[in-house]
């Protein structure tokens, strides 16, 4: 195994920088057995890292080590419905062996990058189908993985239900998940429309787009007050053809979204030039989804976005809070209120598109953020900075007064506070289990230690 001292290690975009004592990238089980039992050479917290595509700080404290878990990437074996994977291979490259093979993943995120283990033992997003689960990891059947004090375990759906509703949400904290089984499908050929609608038709057609089934997924312009949904439903009559309606609205979010953004606010000085450009830009992006990604035959797989390593300034950032579907269309006319005063009080204004998903009940992983019941999720997106940082502060507050619930690694800026009135009795159990899987808090770095406290 590759073995670096004093490192220094930024997330994807370089939102965060991480200075591990030790940054180790293990090439097998014996190496993560090594780097959890030897206490001086691998000095705690020991936490594992995927892509580093999550958008809060939890990859580990400074000082501490980091266990870069990517060179672990051998896709290992396929049956007609599951496929077993090491932990770091990530989702766009699976998606594509699947494909190769006539199947496809239950959830087709949007991101790509995202590694198997944290799929696994993370929270992930994206509109559900009716009769799916809400998160990636819930179709997780089982995992192989290194305890904190170095024993190896196996554990399944089928042997330990419970156990694997921990896993799911363990973020890294109950032990380094080495190999991931996911259940997986016959690849389906997927239908796509989008509609531009006011908030009040947005409320009006959400019940009949679930009573027809599709799963919904919606851009939000809080500043005009209007929704772009976005509908898909399996359409299993037809062979899937279409791939380029799918890359066009991904090169939109990966990089002319962002782009466009900066090029208008380096280019309009005068404020109010900046805001009819700004409207201008997000019409024309309406209309353009609204015309050109349409298809009754996309590949499913093609939905799924590579977003570079280092994007430079060109890059998409975003917060996320789920909602419970009833009183959610009040939150978001709320929302849209709350962006408009924050632009009139502060000058700031998000300069990207908000988004949400339509996200079912989900009760297999603990923290998950559909337990209660489906939720909608709102997410602010910008191209960052201090600003948009001091917005999400606020932001969070907003969202935890109307009983949202955060997911752990796509809210940064939490509270003890918040996460405690969003999960209530859950995160006493999670932090109880978490103690008896990791008494010597082998694992456990300042961000748990706060949030779990
Ligand atoms: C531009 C962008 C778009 C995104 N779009 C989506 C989207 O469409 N849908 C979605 O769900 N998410 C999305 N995300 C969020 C991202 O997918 C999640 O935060 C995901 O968890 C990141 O995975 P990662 O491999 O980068 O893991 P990391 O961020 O490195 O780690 C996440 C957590 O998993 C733990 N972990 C990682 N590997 C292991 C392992 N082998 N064993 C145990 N624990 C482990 C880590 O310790 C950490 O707690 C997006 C993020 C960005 C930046």
């Amino acid at each position: 195994m590759e073995i670096k001292q004093d490192v220094t290690v930024k997330t994807w975009d370089g939102t965060w920088t991480y200075h591990p004592k030790v940054l180790v990238t293990p090439e097998s089980v014996e190496d993560l057995v090594e780097i959890l039992t030897d206490e001086v050479r691998f000095p705690s917290p020991v936490r594992p890292a995927g892509s580093m595509h999550s958008t809060a700080r939890m990859n580990g404290d400074d000082g501490g080590t980091m266990v870069d878990m990517k060179a672990m990437n051998r896709i290992l074996h396929f049956t007609d419905d599951t496929v077993t994977v090491e932990a770091g291979v990530t989702y766009i490259v699976l998606a594509q062996a699947l494909k190769e093979r006539g199947l496809q993943p239950y959830v087709t995120t949007e991101i790509g990058n995202v590694t198997m283990g944290a799929m696994a033992t993370a929270a992930s997003k994206d509109s559900s189908f009716p009769g799916g689960f809400g998160q990636v990891s819930s179709y997780v059947t089982g995992v192989r993985l290194v305890t904190p004090n170095g024993t190896l375990r196996d554990i399944t759906e089928r042997d330990n239900p419970q156990e694997m509703q921990f896993i799911r949400s363990s973020y890294g904290l109950f032990g380094i998940v080495h190999e991931v089984t996911i259940r997986v499908r016959p690849t389906t050929a997927l239908a796509v429309r989008h509609y531009s609608l006011s908030l009040d038709n947005f409320r009006n057609y959400f019940p009949i787009y679930r009573a027809r089934g599709y799963a919904v997924m919606y851009y939000i312009f809080p500043y005009v007050k209007r929704v772009l949904v976005e509908l898909r439903k399996d359409n299993p009559g037809v062979q899937p053809r279409s791939r380029y309606r799918w890359v066009y609205r991904n090169r939109f979010w990966r990089k002319y979204g962002p782009a466009i953004t900066r090029w208008i606010q380096r280019n309009t000085h005068n404020r109010t030039l900046r805001v009819l450009a700004d409207k201008l830009h997000f019409f024309l992006l309406r209309q353009a989804l609204v015309w050109v990604v349409r298809s009754d035959r996309t590949w499913p797989h093609a939905q799924i976005i590579n977003y570079p390593r280092s994007p430079g300034a060109n890059k998409y950032l975003f917060s996320m809070w789920a909602f419970r579907e009833g009183g959610f269309f009040e939150i978001l006319e709320e929302y849209c209120n709350f962006c408009i005063a924050y632009e009139a009080k502060t000058g700031y204004r998000c300069d990207l598109p908000s988004v949400g998903y339509a996200i079912a009940r989900d009760a297999e992983a603990v923290l998950s953020y559909s337990w209660e019941g489906a939720t909608l999720s709102i997410d602010p997106a910008s191209t960052g900075g201090p600003e948009w940082e001091e917005f999400l502060r606020v932001y969070n507050q907003f969202c935890s007064d109307r009983r949202g619930v955060p997911l752990f690694n796509q809210t940064p800026f939490l509270t003890r506070d918040q996460v405690r009135k969003a999960f209530g009795v859950r995160i006493q159990q999670f932090a109880a289990r978490r103690k008896v899987a990791d008494p010597k808090d082998r694992m456990l770095d300042s961000y748990f230690r706060e949030l779990l406290s």
